[in-house]
């Protein structure tokens, strides 16, 4: 048993459109691509050379990153 540290799986997206902020959890097995915004109902896509949009638009960067630096890129 490796003692690896735990992820941190909340995140708060910040939607670019409207600015509206909302914490989710995170998946730690996959990357989360898209994401609606809740209150514009913009659909968000990562940034260029991000993995996910945790990544691109989240307090905190998805799991594997976390663990690894790296995503599932
Ligand atoms: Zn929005």
């Amino acid at each position: 048993m490796t003692a690896t540290p735990a992820a941190v799986l909340q995140s708060t997206l910040t939607c670019p459109h409207c600015g509206f902020r909302k914490q989710e959890t995170m998946p730690t097995d996959a990357c989360q691509y898209f994401y609606e915004c809740t209150r514009c109902k913009r659909m968000l896509r990562p940034r260029m050379g991000n993995c996910c949009v945790f990544c691109s638009y989240g307090s905190v960067k998805c799991p594997p990153v976390q663990q690894q630096g790296d995503c599932c890129a």
